[in-house]
Parts: C-alpha cells; structure tokens; sequence
C-alpha cells in the first residue's frame, strides 16, 4: 500500500512536474527506470531492544537542473555524485521509510510520525483524487510548528508558486481529520523516539532521534536529504531548502552531534538502506552507509 501510493506520486505527479510534462508521457517508456532496484526491499536491523526496517519505496532519478544547487553548477552536482560512486547523468533520489517497534508501539516515520510537509513525506496520507485518509486509525505525529505553518490560510500568498498547491491540498485535508496530534519542541512522541528541532528544509522540519539501552539512531528526514550533494557540501544551498541559512545551520549542528555522540544515522533519501555512520570529511562530512 505504502509502494504503490509512493511511487505512484513520484512517477506520475514529481516527475511530471520536473519535466514539464502530462503525467502519461512520464510514464512512457523513455523514462524508464535506470536504477535497479535492491534485490530485497527491506532490511531490519537492531537500535538497542528496538527492531528497525527499512524500506525501499523507490526513486527518483531527477534531472539536472541550473536551479537545483543555487551555489554550485550542474557540473559541481555531476562531480559530486561519481565522487559518492552514483550515476553522474540525474541525481538519484531514493526514497526509503522507516518502522520502528519498541516498546510495543509500531511507528512508521513518515509518513505516520511525520517529519515535514514536502509532497514525498506525506502524499501517502491521502488516496489520490478523494483524498480519503490511508491510516484513518493510525495517530500522525506531527510538529506543532509545521502543522501551524502550513494549515495557515495566510501561508498561500507568502508561498512560490510551486508551493501553493501543496498548501492548498494540506488545508483542505489536514483540519478535517481527527487523528493528527501536534507536538511542541522536541518531546518523546514514541517509546524512545524524540523529535529533535532541526528547521530550514521546512519551518518546522524535525530529526527523530530513536534511544533504546546504550544505542541511538539519528533519523535525519531531509535534514541532508542528499548526502552525495549536501552531506559533502553541507554549504550548498538547495532548491527544496526553504530557509537555506537555516537549513545549513540545521545540517551542521546535526552532523556534528552525531559524529560526536558516535551514533548512527539514517536518513530518507540516503542510499538504501540508508543507515550508517558520519565522518569529518576536509570541509564537510562523509557517509558511511551500512550495505544491505
Ligand atoms: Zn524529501
């Protein structure tokens, strides 16, 4: 259900989009797929007591465009993917979910305990066309200072266009379920899971820090949403980045503390299974990713 809505979303609405193109012609052969998927789609792993899987729910294979990186060339990006041993002609966007059980809760991260409201965390809330809630049973988590942005009417106008239609979609959805429950600063929302403040990306955008016994995981949404790009270049300024300034300052403080507390760290995009380790890297950082 979570596969079909994803990809559904990606193929048909964010590539279309990106392309400039009707949502039939996107799915035509053409652009076909050039990453092969993993040969198993998911891959649990322990936090402590707390059993972890991640799930392969697909990519996008986005491509390059001038406006992506403000600070860096097209160029700069293809550099930067060969160097994290990707495909140099699109920049790969994988999109992989997390659940976590622990302490007899399942808690599917984003999009259930949502990190922020982009189209790719929380579209599979929705049923396409009705809008009809796809967890109507399941309690979303959400930070209180990015439900509040995004449900304010006065938002639209303040928004790019590119924008507005999410807001749109969210306003006309979001107030009229009953299931959603806001949380301020960086509370326990879960057996061992916090939010952790993390702003930029979006104004309210949240990490999700997992603890169980003497182990800790740092999921990191979209806080370096691709490493190959901003972990190594934690200063390039991206397009999806709201507050770019903010975001950057988010990153670093992340990274930091988690090369410093010595946990792992997951995150959204980050190549499947998307957990692993971060170094000090010259002026940024490197990623470690743990192979499946
Ligand atoms: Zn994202």
């Amino acid at each position: 259900m979570l596969n079909l809505s994803r990809r559904d979303f990606v193929v048909s609405t964010a590539m279309a989009a990106a392309l400039g193109l009707n949502a039939r012609l996107a799915i035509s052969p053409a652009f076909a797929q050039k990453t092969p998927d993993p040969a198993k789609g998911f891959v649990t792993y322990k936090i402590g007591a707390a059993e972890v899987t991640a799930l392969y729910d697909g990519i996008w294979e986005k491509p390059h465009d001038p406006a992506f990186i403000a600070n860096a060339s097209v160029e700069d990006v293809k550099a930067a993917m060969v160097k994290a041993g990707l495909p140099a002609d699109f920049v790969s966007i994988p999109f992989t979910v997390v659940v976590v059980k622990n302490g007899g809760k399942t808690v599917l991260c984003d999009t259930i305990l949502i990190s922020h409201c982009h189209p790719d965390h929380i579209f599979g809330l929705m049923e396409k066309e009705t809008n009809k809630p796809v967890f109507p049973n399941a309690e979303l988590v959400i930070s209180d200072v990015e439900y509040k942005f995004w449900t304010d009417p006065a938002v639209i106008d303040r928004l790019p266009e590119a924008r507005k239609g999410l807001a749109r979609r969210i306003q006309a959805v979001f107030p009229t379920w009953n299931n959603i429950r806001q949380v301020a600063g960086e509370a326990e929302v879960a057996p061992g899971i916090r939010l952790v403040n993390a702003p930029g990306h979006t104004p309210g955008h949240r990490a999700f820090h997992l603890s169980s016994g003497a182990n800790e995981l740092m999921i990191s949404n979209d806080t370096a949403y691709v490493p190959a790009l901003v972990v190594a270049n934690p200063g390039w300024r991206g397009q999806y980045d709201q507050d770019a300034a903010l975001a950057e300052a988010s990153r670093r403080k992340l990274l930091d503390r988690v090369i410093a507390d010595k946990i792992m760290i997951c995150g959204y995009h980050f190549p499947f299974p998307g957990a692993g380790t971060i170094s000090k890297d010259g002026a940024g950082y490197a990623l470690d990713v743990i192979k499946a």
